[in-house]
């Protein structure tokens, strides 16, 4: 038996229960696992809460990402012990996810754990980070040196954006966090290495196509208006890194930024990222996000609250990141 979070679809009313399960229930695949720890993202709100059709099949355990130990593996790539993660892939959303204390699932969609990490600081990391890291290393291929200007980030307070502004300010750029709570999280938001906050409010509606040119990069968590506005105000030759729709998914601007600035939209996805590519992003992830910096910015909770957190998230009242230890 195993505790989980469990959502049914059934006559057309959508719920998602804490609740105990059999292991002869779990699904198919070459790898099972002891989940340690998995966490709250945004597309895992969206799926307790049915606010978004993020769960393609029923029953669903959601989480979209895990970090655990191997209990029994047919694969000749993980052994039983071996500390692995999963982030992605279309767990929690067409596969049984994170959000349980067993998991079993293709051995393809598991990544080890970069050295020196453990499954509490990779699931503090989790989605967000990793995704985050996607974008900053998006900007980095991008050409874009600290010394060339400040860099954006939208949604600053949300999971990706508070590891966003942590990576670049570790890697020496000059951040500009732009949230929707700037009194609120004004001294988290210093600790993490923003040197400037602007309210969300100055991005968020319909705005002329080009704008001043304040930021040479950007990471957009929040895409909408905001995304439209955060490509008019991008430098000449900068890139913005969309990776995601707080506000919405709807893109209503102007070509202008991209022809007339050579400005470079670049589209960000952590689901189904190459697995050869994915270690290096997470050794980078665990280096620049460490966890003196996550333990200030995450909350862990147990996995009996995991339904009250994703309503939470989406009520605007988590800043960071939310760690679920599905053992506590
Ligand atoms: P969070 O809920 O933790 O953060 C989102 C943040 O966006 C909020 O904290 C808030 O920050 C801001 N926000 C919320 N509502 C609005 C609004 N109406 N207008 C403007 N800003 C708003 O979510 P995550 O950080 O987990 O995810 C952020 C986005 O990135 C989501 O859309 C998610 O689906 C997407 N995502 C995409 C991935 C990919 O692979 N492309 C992977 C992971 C996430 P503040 O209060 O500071 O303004």
């Amino acid at each position: 038996m195993f505790n989980s979070v469990l959502i049914n679809n059934t006559d057309g009313t959508y719920a998602a229960e804490y609740t105990e399960l059999n292991d002869d229930v779990l699904p198919a695949g070459d790898v099972t696992i002891n989940v340690e720890y998995s966490s709250i993202n945004y597309k895992d709100a969206l799926a307790i809460t049915g606010k978004g059709p993020i769960v393609r099949s029923f029953p669903m355990i959601p989480g979209i990402d895990l970090a655990g130990i191997v209990t029994h593996s047919d694969s000749p790539t993980f052994q039983q012990g071996d500390a692995v993660l999963l982030t992605g892939w279309g767990v929690g959303e067409r596969y049984w996810g994170g959000l349980a204390q067993k998991a079993r699932v293709k051995s393809e969609w598991l990544t080890a754990l970069p050295s020196g990490s453990n499954s509490h600081q990779v699931m503090a990391i989790g989605t967000a980070g990793f995704t985050a890291m996607l974008c900053v290393d998006a900007i980095v291929e991008h050409g874009v040196k600290p010394s060339d200007g400040p860099v954006l980030v939208t949604g600053a307070s949300g999971g990706v954006g508070s590891c966003a502004v942590i990576i670049l300010a570790s890697l020496g750029y000059q951040v500009i966090a732009s949230t929707g709570r700037p009194e609120e999280n004004a001294r988290l938001f210093k600790e993490m290495g923003a040197s400037e906050i602007i309210d969300r409010n100055q991005l968020n509606l319909p705005g002329k196509p080009l704008q001043k040119e304040r930021w040479v990069a950007a990471i957009d968590t929040v895409g909408s208006h905001t995304l439209c506005n955060v490509c008019a105000g991008t430098k000449y030759a900068g890139i913005v890194a969309a990776c995601g729709m707080a506000q919405g998914m709807d893109l209503m601007g102007s070509v202008a930024p991209f022809i007339l600035r050579g400005v470079t939209l670049k589209g960000i996805d952590s689901v189904m990222v190459d697995a050869a590519k994915r270690p290096k992003i997470w050794q980078k992830a665990c280096e620049y996000l460490p966890v003196t910096k996550l333990e200030k910015m995450s909350t862990v909770l147990p996995l009996s609250q995991a339904i009250e957190a994703a309503h939470l998230l989406l009520d605007g009242k988590v800043s960071g990141r939310v760690v679920i230890d599905c053992n506590g």
